[in-house]
């Protein structure tokens, strides 16, 4: 069955954050050959439309406005339900980001449906759009179908593969005029961290330390590791609360969930909260010099060692090879 499906697009200074391209991905799917049409919210983003085309949308509505610079709560559902009203859609993704995880469910209530959140698969079987997401902290996963109402999902970063951009498809970005009123909070100022590389959630490649690191000097030589293969630096909460580091790179059940292709984990010890941001990483590599530690049970690749020996050989030897 065709359906006309919405996909919002993120924007995060100015670009459009991968996950944007995996929405539509997972739209394509839900629309069964159906329209998947791409939201760009924000106060000039029609420029951005044509990416969203090249990877799979068929059109793009934009809804600008200086009161949408800057993601807030009212003013964001304002302008995705005003979208919603015009299109009538049979299908809603959006990424389960931050964004995603606040917005989904204030327009879900609105429109009375329910929400599929945190999807890791969308695929077409017995003529049912089957989601599956991990519960249990990714201990274990569901299967879920929605069988009334609009087809409301969020996706998880990394997970669904993007259409392959095809810089020839070319396709109609018009804007809706909505009026932005009654915003209960106003963003008055955005207070950067000076940001290193890869963004965390979105790395294909991350290189995590634990407590087991011991100093904020420790992280130096995760870094160069982490920049050698292209990705990010992360940490356990122990890390975090040592102040070897700062909060924003937690991972895990009160931090960030993260799906990269390599996970290296240096000097955490597997606490159940840790691994509920990391377990469905593609592979795991964890260096400990405790063979005991509880991290060895989810690592595809294990090394019992002091990681102040492993991660230098470790960068040594990857800048041998070009990865
Ligand atoms: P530790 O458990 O102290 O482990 C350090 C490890 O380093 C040990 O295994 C040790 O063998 C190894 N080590 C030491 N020296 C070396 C060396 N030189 N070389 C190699 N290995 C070495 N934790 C999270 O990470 N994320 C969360 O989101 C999170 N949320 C939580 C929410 C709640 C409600 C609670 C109660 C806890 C939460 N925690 C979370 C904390 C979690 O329970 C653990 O305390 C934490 O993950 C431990 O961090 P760690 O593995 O770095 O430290």
């Amino acid at each position: 069955m065709a359906r006309k499906v919405l996909v919002l697009g993120e924007v995060r200074e100015g670009n459009l954050r991968n996950v944007s391209y995996e929405a539509v991905a997972a739209g394509k799917l839900i629309a069964e050959g159906g329209e998947v049409v791409a939201v760009l919210i924000g106060e000039t983003v029609a420029s951005l439309g044509a990416a969203m085309i090249q990877y799979g949308a068929d059109r793009v509505v934009t809804v600008e406005n200086e009161q949408l610079k800057n993601y807030t709560p009212d003013g964001y559902s304002q302008a995705l339900l005003a979208v919603v009203n015009a299109e009538n859609p049979e299908g809603i993704v959006l990424g389960h980001t931050a964004l995603g995880k606040d917005l989904s469910p204030k327009i879900a209530s609105k429109l009375g449906s329910g929400l599929v959140s945190d999807c890791v698969n969308v695929e077409v079987t017995g003529g049912n759009i089957v989601f599956t997401r991990p519960i249990y902290s990714g201990k274990a996963f569901e299967k879920k179908i929605v069988t009334d109402g609009v087809i409301f999902a969020t996706i998880r970063p990394n997970n669904i593969p993007p259409l392959e951009k095809d810089e020839s498809r070319t396709g109609d970005v018009a804007s809706l005029a909505v009026d932005i009123k009654d915003l209960r909070s106003i963003i008055k100022d955005v207070v950067t961290k000076a940001s290193e590389g890869v963004d965390l959630s979105e790395a294909k490649v991350i290189v995590a330390g634990g407590r087991g690191v011991k100093s904020a000097e420790g992280f130096n030589a995760l870094k160069e590791l982490a920049n050698l293969l292209g990705g990010a630096v992360g940490a356990s909460r122990g890390a975090c609360d040592a102040d070897y580091c700062d909060y924003s790179l937690q991972i895990g059940q009160t931090g960030k969930v993260v799906t990269p292709d390599l996970y290296i984990a240096c000097g955490i010890s597997g606490a159940i909260q840790h691994l509920a941001g990391m377990s469905n990483s593609k592979v795991i590599v964890a260096i400990n010099k405790d063979p005991e530690a509880n991290i060895f049970n989810v690592a595809d690749y294990g090394i019992v060692g002091d990681l102040f020996d492993v991660v230098p050989l470790l960068i040594e030897e990857f800048k041998k090879v070009k990865v």
